[in-house]
């Protein structure tokens, strides 16, 4: 017997689109875009080299009065522009602890807590704790060093106190949700007990490949790994160095952070092939901040760069729009008051502070730090041609 033209089976068809139609126009958004509509204002991040505390950072520090450790003077000059971005990173290159008498600089280095609440207060979001100096005081400094950033309520990434914990951060702002990585190739011949390897993160494309899988599964816009490697006080990536860090790019890491090199070295935007759209895409590389804080005195060694980039998210071709604010050279300047982090001015414009006010040799001192790193950072292939925007 023929069906009717509208049997029941028709009819339910019909409904089952009415029905669909119905909820589509109630829930337009989630249907036609389970993702939410880009931010229009993406987030801000500004990104430091590493805090190396040298024992003559350290003392400085020490107040014979209250018998504590206030590094807050440090970051003044800085602070407000660590605290203008959304999220302000850098790298924690030593181990925490409350027992002072305990503390050391290189080469096992164990600093006052005191440091985590000046760096909360001088506006950092995340630190980094991979680096080679991470096991210094074995497991049991990576455990102090977390448990007093998390006291002082300053998140950390890079080394973890329970193999539960992930591997890396999460941190949504503004709608744009962003994954921080840390990840160091080296710890100075130091290793963890086969049974905690999970504590530190060190170099593994499987791992890393399989955990920028999990971050995306997550619904991650992008992700930002800090790298601590390469041969320290060479001022140019080697190529096997270049290699690496497109490796990660084309692992689908957004932005690379360098450090550990103490000496900046160029910055570059690759394109490459998206491993998770048929299209391409942009990675940036800062190949090393260099240092944002140590005793290093020397030239090349006393500087470091201060990156604020723009990061929003794009629909089509999808994936992470990336624009370089800002790029800049810092000095950290040490006289009979202590140390303190400055930003160097362009020798024409000699802002924020009045040159008058600064003593001749200092102003010396900012030229150069300024010309070394349009040297390093123009003389570079795929860098930058000047120190303001547009950069690239
Ligand atoms: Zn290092």
């Amino acid at each position: 017997m023929p069906q009717p033209a509208f049997g029941s089976k028709s009819l339910f068809i019909l409904s089952f689109f009415a029905l669909i139609t119905t909820l589509n126009l109630e829930l337009a958004i989630p249907l036609s875009d389970p993702k939410s509509p880009p931010s229009p204002q993406g987030v801000t991040l500004t990104a430091v080299g590493d805090l190396v505390m040298h024992m003559p950072v350290v003392n400085s520090a020490f107040s014979a009065k209250t018998h504590r450790y206030d590094f807050r003077p440090i970051f003044q000059e800085i602070k407000s522009q660590l605290g203008a971005a959304d999220i302000t990173v850098g790298v924690l290159e030593t181990t925490l602890t409350d027992e002072h008498h305990l503390q050391s600089g290189y080469p096992r280095f164990h600093t006052s807590y005191q440091l985590a609440e000046a760096l909360r207060w001088a506006g950092f979001d995340l630190v980094f704790t991979a680096h080679n100096h991470a096991l210094d005081q074995g497991v049991s400094g990576i455990n102090s060093s977390l448990t007093h950033l998390e006291t002082v309520g300053l998140p950390a990434t890079g080394t973890r106190q329970s193999s539960q914990q992930k591997p890396y951060y999460i941190m949504e702002v503004n709608g744009l949700k962003l994954a921080f990585f840390s990840y160091t190739t080296l710890t100075n011949g130091l290793n963890l007990p086969s049974a905690r390897r999970w504590a530190l993160n060190t170099l593994d494309f499987n791992k890393i490949g399989w955990e920028i899988l999990q971050a995306k599964a997550a619904g991650v816009d992008g992700i930002i790994m800090a790298l601590h490697t390469g041969n320290e006080y060479a001022r140019y990536p080697s190529p096997a160095d270049q290699q690496l860090y497109q490796r990660l790019c084309a692992l689908g890491v957004d932005v690379i952070l360098g450090s550990h090199v103490h000496v900046i070295r160029p910055l570059e935007k690759v394109m490459i092939k998206d491993p998770f759209s048929t299209y391409s895409k942009t990675c940036l590389i800062a190949y090393s901040l260099g240092n944002f804080l140590s005793n290093q005195r020397w030239q090349y060694s006393d500087c470091g760069l201060m990156l604020t980039l723009h990061l929003q998210k794009k629909l089509w071709p999808p994936g992470l729009e990336i624009k370089l604010l800002n790029c800049t050279p810092l000095f950290v300047h040490r006289d009979y008051q202590g140390y303190r982090i400055l930003t160097v001015a362009p020798p024409e414009k000699p802002d924020p502070t009045p040159a008058s006010a600064l003593p001749t040799p200092l102003q010396e001192k900012l030229r150069e730090v300024w010309s070394d790193t349009e040297e390093i950072l123009f003389d570079w292939p795929g860098g930058i041609k000047q120190l303001h925007p547009p950069f690239f």
